[in-house]
């Protein structure tokens, strides 16, 4: 693992104001608004999500005693601080402190015509993957919806671009979102809102370890949002290894609920298989993937392992790698590498919070 580079530290919030309520915890139609004016709440709602403004004293059309009110009585961020570890290529991480000490994690990652956002769901993670940083913190909370969101918000104001310029977001850093199931449903359904950061629901990707009630019931919101299922085994006895909740939910249980997400959402789904030396990258288990994923209409990520210090584990040779590759393509299966960036910022989700 590369040395970490120098963070930058911004100041967000004195911590007296992170116990006031943040204004991005409620729908737009529920924000305060001055006198009676219903307006008053879209002008908030523009200065926020439109403008990127988290600051009352910046929002110069509302009337200066309003914005006084308002500083008392509310936050818009609810973080107290945050830091910024920009990578050689480009991406930038950003480990965010919370009102009670805690830390989570968000990675920027620009793109020739996109701009990216991998955001969490939690402080840690209860899911305890044995291969992954965040999985060795342990769990610390579930993030509220403000939490969730004001990543967005924050990052894009340090990146100096507007909130809606990110234009995709995906749920896979800490954290598994649908053990934190209510407060990230809030969160999406606040980003899709058009009152508030008007994403597609198509853009949004909710990536989870597998847990098959939670899934049919996010398939039950008819939201199209993209699911990335974490498998990074097809057999059971590889999986229980490496996923401790592989021994509450089977392979076979995981794929009844995605048949289900598929009829109900239309859309395919992202598998994300981690490539871990000697583990589960033998021909045999691309071969038993592919039998596993009959029936579904699939994208299939591989990974290389980021490798983070106590982890075990080692990525699997780039050879190896494309020989797996080649199989599940032989197939028909739609496969690609995927190779993490910000290597030199701790690209390994939860490595920089169990760092610092
Ligand atoms: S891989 Fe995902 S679900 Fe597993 S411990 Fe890490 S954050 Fe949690």
């Amino acid at each position: 693992m590369e040395q970490l580079n120098q963070p930058e530290t911004i100041q967000l919030n004195s911590s007296d104001r992170l116990i006031k309520p943040s204004l991005l915890s409620l729908d737009v139609q529920d924000l305060p608004a001055w006198q009676n004016q219903s307006y008053r709440q879209k002008q908030l709602a523009t200065w926020i999500y439109d403008q990127g403004r988290y600051e009352f004293a910046d929002m110069n059309n509302v009337p200066k005693a309003w914005r006084g009110e308002l500083a008392e009585q509310y936050a818009i961020l609810p973080f107290v601080s945050m830091e910024r570890y920009a990578s050689k290529d480009g991406s930038t991480r950003y480990l965010f402190y919370l009102a009670d000490g805690k830390k989570t994690e968000a990675v920027f990652m620009p793109y020739k015509n996109r701009k990216t956002l991998c955001i969490s769901s939690m402080v840690g993670c209860p899911a305890g993957c044995s291969f992954c940083a965040t999985g060795a913190m342990g769990f610390g909370r579930n993030l509220t919806d403000a939490e969730i969101i004001g990543q967005i918000l924050a990052v894009a104001g340090q990146e100096g671009i507007l909130p809606k310029d990110i234009r995709n977001v995906v749920l896979m850093g800490m954290g598994e979102a649908l053990l934190n199931y209510d407060n990230a449903l809030k969160a999406i359904k606040r980003m899709i809102s058009p009152q508030a950061l008007d994403m597609s629901p198509r853009r949004i990707t909710l990536s989870t370890v597998g847990l098959p009630k939670q899934i049919r019931r996010l398939a039950d919101e008819q939201l199209s949002l993209v699911l990335a299922v974490s498998l990074h085994a097809p057999d059971e006895e590889t999986r229980k290894k490496i996923i401790p909740t592989a021994h509450s939910h089977s392979l076979e249980d995981i794929r009844r609920s995605l048949w289900y997400w598929q009829e109900e959402i239309g859309r395919r789904i992202t598998i994300e298989y981690t490539m871990l030396e000697g583990i589960n990258d033998n021909l045999w288990q691309a071969k038993e993937l592919v039998t596993w994923l009959r029936g579904l209409t699939s994208h299939v990520n591989l990974i290389p392992f980021n490798s983070w210090q106590q982890s075990g584990f080692k990525s699997t040779a780039h050879a190896d790698i494309l020989a797996f590759q080649d199989v599940l393509e032989q197939a028909g299966i739609s496969v690609s590498i995927r190779f993490s960036r910000g290597q030199d910022a701790g690209a390994a989700c939860g490595q920089l919070a169990l760092n610092n």
